[in-house]
């Protein structure tokens, strides 16, 4: 089954033209709320009434804030906006796996994945992405732009299941750690008790390991997230060896996986946050003994998890899915040497769910 709507019927794209270059209220912390309503003269009290209308009630205007006054209303409408973004297609997948997409100047996905009891929301973090993974539709359309918070909290927040979301991972389009300052915001506006209250461990954060900074002595983004947030860490590791892996991931050669290993040994992984590991596996070239035992030796010491990933084709490229008996074969090596590996089944194989995919479908049809 391959399903579209266009246009939402619930939702529409009138924000979109009815809300203009305005503020953004969305991706705003409680104590920002309040710096703006003290600078607009509002009663103090109004900050807290607008953090439940945008993170609680989840409303798409001002107009819709009907606890404030009309006059509260009107002076804050003249500066701000709420900047929420409603989805424009949807893709529902066999497996009940549903595909979004929001329209954030080029489409955005976001991908609802139900599980029994979890329904797990895969958020994109930008609209495509700078890193150029030779695996990943996302990394050849090359990037367009970071999104903002009001972005990112408009996947969570306006798709039909918003209300029975139970986890998070920040997989989607884009690398979140290249746009942390805006990540790191939506995730105060998750995780906070005046936003929606979300403990951190319900959310992922899935990066390459962006373990530098451009800006010579300042602390890396990846130091940053650690330090900044509770929410877990994935790396996308796909091959120990760095000379293979700089072939499948170009950024190896700006940020190492031996470093990005060096710092997260440096954290407690022993608790609540736990870090983990997305392996790909491709046949032929990651899916060997030789790299099951390098990884064993790279992570030793580390209370971790692996996630083995069969690569899921995307079309024109060199790269093949392994097959199933040697991705089994990598499997049990990896946890007789007392790693904790699974097989990650694959989902929405029918909607393009390979990040990155139905986007560039419905860009290029735009
Ligand atoms: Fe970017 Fe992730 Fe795709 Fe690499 S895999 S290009 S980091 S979106």
């Amino acid at each position: 089954m391959f399903k579209f709507f266009q246009n939402v019927p619930s939702f529409g794209k009138i924000y979109l033209s009815l809300e203009g270059m305005k503020e953004k209220l969305l991706g705003k912390s409680l104590d920002e709320l309040r710096e703006l309503c003290s600078e607009l003269s509002l009663p103090s009290y109004s900050a807290k009434q607008i953090a439940d209308w945008l993170y609680r009630k989840r409303v798409s205007s001002i107009d819709l804030m009907t606890n404030l006054s009309l006059k509260t209303r009107s002076v804050l409408a003249e500066r701000f906006e709420v900047g929420a973004v409603m989805p424009s297609y949807t893709a529902v997948s066999r497996d009940g796996t549903k595909k979004y997409l929001f329209d954030c100047g080029s489409f955005v996905e976001a991908v609802m994945i139900p599980d029994e009891e979890r329904y797990t929301l895969c958020v994109s973090s930008q609209r495509g992405c700078k890193m150029g993974c030779k695996f990943c539709m996302t990394g050849r359309q090359g990037f367009k732009g970071n999104l903002d918070a009001a972005q990112i909290l408009s996947q969570f927040f306006f798709i039909e299941e918003a209300e029975l979301l139970t986890n998070a991972v920040f997989m989607g389009m884009g690398e979140p750690l290249d746009n942390l300052s805006e990540v790191l915001r939506a995730i105060e506006c998750l995780t906070a008790e005046w936003g929606v209250g979300w403990s951190p461990k319900r959310i992922t954060l899935s990066s390459i390991g962006v373990n530098s900074s451009l800006v010579k002595g300042e602390v890396s983004p990846l130091e940053k997230f650690l330090d900044g947030c509770k929410a877990h860490l994935a790396i996308s590791l796909h091959n120990p060896f760095s000379v293979e892996r700089a072939l499948m991931i170009p950024t190896e050669k700006g940020f190492p996986l031996e470093k990005t290993m060096e710092i997260i040994k440096r954290y407690d992984f022993t608790g609540q946050r736990r870090v983990s590991f997305e392996y790909i596996m491709f046949k032929g070239l990651n899916d060997s003994l030789r790299h099951a035992d390098a990884l064993v030796k790279m992570l030793r010491g580390l209370e971790c998890r692996v996630n083995l990933i069969r690569f899921h084709d995307i079309g024109d490229t060199e790269f093949v899915p392994s097959d199933m008996a040697v991705i089994e074969r990598f499997e049990e090596r990896l946890q007789k040497a007392g790693v904790v590996a699974t097989l990650r089944a694959s989902r929405g194989q029918d909607i393009e769910a390979a990040c990155g995919m139905l986007s560039g479908i419905k860009e290029r049809n735009k």
